[in-house]
């Protein structure tokens, strides 16, 4: 295996273009929070691949709070943070949109520090087929090249395995850093946490607050007679007021019904 190559790779890019969505489409499992709220990613969580001719650890950034008067600064805060130690950055962008003030401040942060990266324009096939050129050309002429720029739709999956090519393509020959079957280096519990955690805050509004927290309890595996296995999860979700009680419960127990025990494929 010496031609094995393994290192650390990080998304960067504004609020909602799609970063989360991205780890989870690459690594192939659903293991980071995405939410058309943003703001709910609070963990750098980690997505690994491993395949046979490398091992690729994902760092996910934590979300900005969308209209916030010190966006671009905290962007770059962030962006700071993230690229400690990385061997190559992915820079993600919403090409449904042309580039924005948020993306002119990673770029600019990226190009100062001098710090290699790819771009991903994401979101692709949002972009109406008359339209692709002059967009394609509009981020060309952003970033002052042809080269290195992926053109991806994450929920699609279309793009992403050229995009894994070109990662590999920065890597540095070394060993798997994880075992094999890992796919986050998060507990089992966080990520299942984080799962349920989501559910909530995608069907409800502001009345329940971010810090609703999720304990795990039980974790069982279930096999039915006609084949289709599945797992089962109980959890407890804490929230700060019993007053928020009965909006997670609902009438008649409609929430717990028909959101909270989701039961997919
Ligand atoms: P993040 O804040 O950058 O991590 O963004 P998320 O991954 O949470 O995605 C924000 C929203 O964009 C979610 O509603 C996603 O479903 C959506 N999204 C992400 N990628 C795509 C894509 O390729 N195409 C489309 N149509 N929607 C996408
Ligand atoms: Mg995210």
């Amino acid at each position: 295996m010496n031609n094995y190559r393994s290192g650390f790779v990080t998304l960067l890019g504004r609020p909602n273009v799609g970063k989360s969505t991205l780890i989870n489409k690459l690594v192939g499992e659903k293991i980071t929070i995405t939410s058309p709220i943003a703001q709910t990613t609070r963990n750098k969580l980690k997505g690994i691949l491993t395949t046979k001719i490398g091992q690729i650890i994902f760092v996910d950034t934590p979300g900005v709070h969308k209209p916030h008067h010190r966006l671009g600064e905290i962007l770059v805060k962030n962006a700071k943070a993230a690229i400690n130690g990385v061997d190559i950055v992915i820079f993600v962008l919403d090409s449904n949109e042309k580039p924005g003030r948020g993306d002119e401040y990673i770029k600019n942060f990226l190009v100062a520090n001098q710090t290699e990266f790819i771009v991903v324009l994401n979101k692709w096939d949002l972009v109406s087929k008359e339209f692709q050129n002059l967009r394609l050309e509009q981020y060309r002429r952003f970033f002052g090249t042809n080269e290195n720029i992926q053109i991806v739709s994450a929920s699609e999956g279309e793009g992403c395995s050229e995009l894994i090519e070109r990662v590999f393509n920065f890597l540095p020959k070394g060993p798997k850093l994880f075992e094999e079957d890992l796919i986050s280096d998060q507990p089992l519990n966080n990520l299942l946490a984080d799962l349920v955690r989501e559910q909530v805050l995608n069907n409800t509004r502001e009345e329940i607050p971010h810090s609703v927290a999720v304990k795990i309890e039980k974790i069982k595996e279930m096999n039915k007679k006609n084949g289709k296995n599945f797992t089962a999860i109980l959890a407890t979700i804490i929230v700060e007021r019993t007053s928020q009680k009965g909006i997670l419960i609902g009438k008649k127990g409609f929430y717990v019904k028909n959101y909270w025990s989701v039961s997919k494929k």
